[in-house]
């Protein structure tokens, strides 16, 4: 049982002109139980901050705490084998010349556990991936999702309190990613602290109960993928977020508690965390399906369809231009799937659900 705690921790790779800042004061909370994805660009930190905690990299300033116990700070490191956890890389890190079987004990051979609990605690871990039936295999024998399964068993198999993953699915296809995406989904339990790291949003969003959004080796935005998605606190996050559209409005101030604004004219009632200001320049996030075609007798903004892909039962993926009197913006929007948008049509749009930027 374990909970993984960072204090303004700070991780520097190199010296004097030519170090490089990875971790710049990250301090983040994951709960026992609790599943935290690290999300963002390559570059952002993620992978500095995951093996951080592993025990892997040391850390410069700041402290890292696993369970009650003090794992690191500016003068003091706990070896990976003594923390207490497993870890989970992209290239899956077996051993070739070891059997599947061996692979997955190889934890419990180290930590020195009787031969008949060590098989035991294997066949279980086998199992609960589904791979009993290719325990003697050598990882050269299976494919990219079964070595990963393999990889998954054996950082289980030792019951650590904390599970890091560093971009699992990255080299699986779409189909395996959903596969490996329900083993991981399988191995949350109450109590163990799971850490993944990842550039992919829909993994972030599919499994994470918390999302800390990276960049620069600082945490942009820590919340819940609904909340992530719905009230991006920066326009990094909603561009990083995906298919979030960003448009420049006018606060019109408030109205019996309402906020309201303006895109080129277009009067809306908008979400926004702080009272704003009327006449205060801002930026809308308003996510592909909140673009509503209207009749042309509406008021709306003039949009051009630049191209239109049909996504079966979801309707059509459209990327489009906002005509705005200011300039054009590309924008992305979900029609309904009776709709026919052409190549080069106009389209009159309302925005619904707009979300004022605090940041
Ligand atoms: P991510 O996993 O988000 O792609 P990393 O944590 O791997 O990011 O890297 C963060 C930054 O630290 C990057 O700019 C990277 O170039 C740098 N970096 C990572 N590892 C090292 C290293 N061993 N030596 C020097 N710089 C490194
Ligand atoms: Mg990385």
């Amino acid at each position: 049982m374990a909970s993984i705690s960072l204090k303004h921790v700070i991780k520097r790779y190199g010296r004097g002109d030519a170090s490089h800042l990875a971790l710049d004061g990250v301090s983040l909370e994951v709960a026992q139980g609790e599943f935290v994805a690290l999300l963002g660009p390559s570059g952002s930190g993620k992978t500095s901050l995951l093996r951080s905690v592993a025990g892997l990299e040391r850390i410069d300033a700041g402290r890292i705490m696993i369970g009650e116990n003090r794992v690191a700070d500016h003068s003091h490191h706990v070896d990976p084998e003594h923390r207490n956890v497993g870890v989970v890389f992209q290239n899956h890190a077996l051993w070739p010349h070891l059997s599947v079987f061996e692979n997955v004990a190889f934890p419990l051979r180290e930590a020195r556990l009787a031969s008949a609990e060590i098989r035991h605690r294997t066949t279980e871990e086998l199992a609960r991936v589904e791979l009993d039936a290719l325990a003697a295999r050598k990882p050269g024998e299976l494919s990219g999702g079964q070595k990963q399964r393999v990889s998954l068993a054996r950082a289980l198999v030792a019951r650590p309190g904390v599970i890091l993953f560093d971009e699992p699915l990255a080299s699986l296809d779409v189909e395996l990613r959903r596969e490996m995406m329900r083993h991981i989904s399988q191995v949350r339990s109450a109590d163990i602290a799971m850490m993944y790291v990842t550039h992919n949003q829909e993994e972030a969003l599919g499994l994470a109960d918390r999302i800390a959004v990276l960049h620069a080796g600082r945490i942009e935005q820590l919340a819940s993928p609904e909340v992530l998605c719905r009230e991006p606190a920066t326009r990094r996050v909603a561009e990083f977020m995906g298919r979030g559209n960003l448009l420049p409005a006018i606060s019109d101030g408030m109205r019996d508690g309402v906020c309201l604004a303006s895109v080129a004219g277009l009067r809306l009632p908008v979400r926004c965390q702080d009272p704003m200001a009327a006449g205060a320049a801002l930026t809308l996030a308003v996510t592909p399906c909140d673009l509503v075609p209207v009749s042309d007798a509406e008021p709306g903004l003039r949009a051009r369809v630049v191209q239109a892909f049909f996504q079966g039962h979801s309707g059509w993926s459209v990327d489009a231009e906002l005509e705005l009197p200011t300039g054009v913006i590309p924008v992305q929007l979900t029609l309904d799937a009776r709709l026919h948008p052409r190549r080069g049509e106009h389209l009159n749009l309302t925005v619904r659900n707009a979300w004022v930027i605090p940041a």
